[in-house]
């Protein structure tokens, strides 16, 4: 086995057994290569072929990788070392990816948050991760972030270098001269080569769509991220004739890796970003840039559905393949998706986490339309049980339980949440209620975790009801998901009042705001009431309250 000269990254993660590591080595899942090696193979096999694309910014794969190698050097030479942390709120642009990839190149390790956040999660997340930096851009969608992070700056001692994508400051580290070609491109990348990070170590962390209120961070290492980009794009069929669309939020495993952009660049195609699934725009990259794949979210593919529907001129014919995954797509949703678009449909049923469920491309249109889809590696581990952990009989429905070779043993530096988001022999709890059919295709039939999925992107009830319980005139809160026909669910808050008192929905969500917490998170609706239900435990009986809502 080769050497490497940087030593594995693991220092607050939970490894893997060494028997299943050394089977998941051995059966061929863990290549033993950093991530980054996968996609200088593909350069090397068409340096010139185009593999970004974003708005004007045409980058060959060439361009690509003197970029990423450069950023690499120049990363280092801030006094960013291997092992260090950086967090990531970038929206879609081609510096992301570019950004990504310098640092899986070094062995730096990005904490991949979303764009929506604010200053609560980044610097919650600059705080657990221990960063010594943060990357963002200016300006999004009116919010300026470059403020947002030198304020973050301020207070947090291990944060030394603020990274800004068109910064008007100073004191920032501009993100776009960071990321130009390295000047010697064969001596840059030979030694970067040579320094490269162990495959056992960790690449980059994932947030978990948790049930907490604190955030917490999914170690992936080289080999395991690798080897799930690669299968899923073995299974989604990728080649270099692949143009996959990114329009989802790459902060998310599910566009970034499953296949997404990562599985399309291994496999020498294209992608093409853009800032949002807006369909107008959508449709008409689709049909400029001759789109074969994009995965969404049900409540986007509901708008693509709506907008075709009222607007049929955007050519879509070279469309291929859609994944839909992140909330349940009502079955009748997903028998219209296929004639509406001229595609094949795949679902996807995955998390962060790790585990990741696809229908394959010949599933009969039954599976394709009525189940979330198998695992994608034969080295995947599912186990179904009941309230006490029980085993069900095959084919009914319960809690799923998952290990695998893509699937880690625990969150980052979190002890505590470990042994209760896994069980003793390192089954993670995925908090959703399934039932797996004979043909071995999944149906999520609903959820045990405390949690609202709002159009995909998750939402603790905890972390909300904690802010509600900041107004003194709350006495008890519930954050309950609410069925909603655009999103699938939002957010509605259950309040007793102290007696006497008025709560307002505006009283929650200015608490809210002023703590920094990112809008997608706030309660669209309060409901006040004299009592809450329990349940026999006496813990809020909050399945009484999703019924009412229904
Ligand atoms: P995240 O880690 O943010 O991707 O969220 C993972 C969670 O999203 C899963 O544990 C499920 O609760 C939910 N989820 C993902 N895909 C699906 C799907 N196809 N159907 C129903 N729920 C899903």
């Amino acid at each position: 086995m080769a050497m490497h000269l940087a030593q594995p990254s693991v220092a607050g993660t939970v490894p893997w057994p060494a028997d299943l590591a050394a089977g998941y080595r051995r059966d061929g899942y863990w290549e033993g290569r950093p991530l980054v090696s996968y996609l200088q193979a593909a350069a090397d096999a068409t340096p010139d072929a185009v593999c970004l694309v974003d708005g004007e910014l045409r980058l060959s794969y060439r361009e690509l990788m003197a970029r990423v190698d450069g950023a690499a050097l120049r990363l280092r030479d801030l006094g960013l070392r291997p092992d260090d942390r950086i967090v990531l709120q970038l929206p879609n642009c081609w510096e992301f990816i570019v950004l990504t990839l310098a640092c899986a190149r070094l062995g730096l390790l990005p904490v991949m948050a979303l764009s929506a956040y604010r200053q609560q999660e980044i610097s919650t997340l600059v705080e657990i991760a221990q960063a010594r930096a943060v990357a963002v851009a200016r300006t999004v969608k009116g919010f300026d972030h470059e403020a947002m992070a030198h304020d973050i700056a301020g207070t947090a001692t291990t944060l030394s270098h603020v990274l800004v994508i068109d910064p008007v400051r100073r004191d920032s580290v501009d993100l776009r001269e960071l990321v130009t070609p390295a000047g010697q491109a064969t001596q840059a990348r030979a030694e970067l080569d040579a320094g490269a990070p162990d495959s056992s170590a960790v690449a980059l962390f994932l947030l978990s769509g948790g049930t907490t209120g604190l955030p917490k961070l999914i170690p992936r290492t080289h080999d395991d991220f690798a080897y799930m980009a690669r299968r899923a794009a073995r299974l989604c069929g990728l080649g270099p004739e692949t143009t996959y669309l990114a329009v989802l939020p790459l902060g998310h495993g599910y566009p970034m890796s499953g296949p997404g952009v990562l599985g399309t660049l291994m496999s020498g195609g294209r992608v093409v970003l853009a800032e949002s699934p807006e369909p107008s725009r959508a449709f008409a990259l689709i049909e400029q840039e001759r789109i074969t794949m994009t995965s969404l979210v049900p409540a986007v593919v509901q708008r693509w559905l709506e907008h075709r529907a009222a607007d049929q001129s955007a050519d879509l014919r070279t469309l291929r393949l859609v994944q839909v995954a992140g909330s349940r797509l009502p079955d009748e949703v997903a028998a219209r998706i296929a004639p509406a678009l001229g595609c094949t449909l795949q679902q996807v049923y995955g998390m962060a986490e790790g585990l990741l469920c696809l229908t394959r491309l010949d599933d009969p249109a039954e599976v394709r339309c009525h189940t979330q889809g198998r695992p994608i590696s034969p080295g995947d581990e599912l186990l179904v049980v009941d309230e006490d952990g029980v085993p069900v009989p095959a084919g009914r429905p319960g809690e799923l339980l998952t290990r695998g070779p893509y699937t880690p043993r625990g969150y980052y530096r979190d002890p505590q949440r470990n042994a209760q988001a896994f069980t003793p022999d390192g089954w993670y709890r995925t908090g959703d209620v399934v039932r797996i059919r004979p043909d071995g295709n999944l149906v999520i039939e609903g959820r045990t975790k405390d949690l609202i999925n709002r159009g995909g992107e998750k939402i603790s009830a905890e972390e909300v009801e904690g802010y509600a319980y900041q107004l003194a005139t709350v006495s008890l809160a519930a954050a309950v998901a609410m069925p909603d026909p655009e999103l699938g669910e939002r957010v509605c808050l259950y309040v007793v009042p102290h007696s006497g008192a008025e709560v307002a929905l505006d009283d929650v969500r200015q608490v809210m705001r002023e703590a920094g917490v990112a809008p997608f998170k706030l309660p669209e609706r309060i409901v006040l009431v004299d009592s809450l239900p329990t349940t026999a435990v006496g813990k809020i009986d909050k399945k009484n309250l999703r019924a009412r809502l229904a």
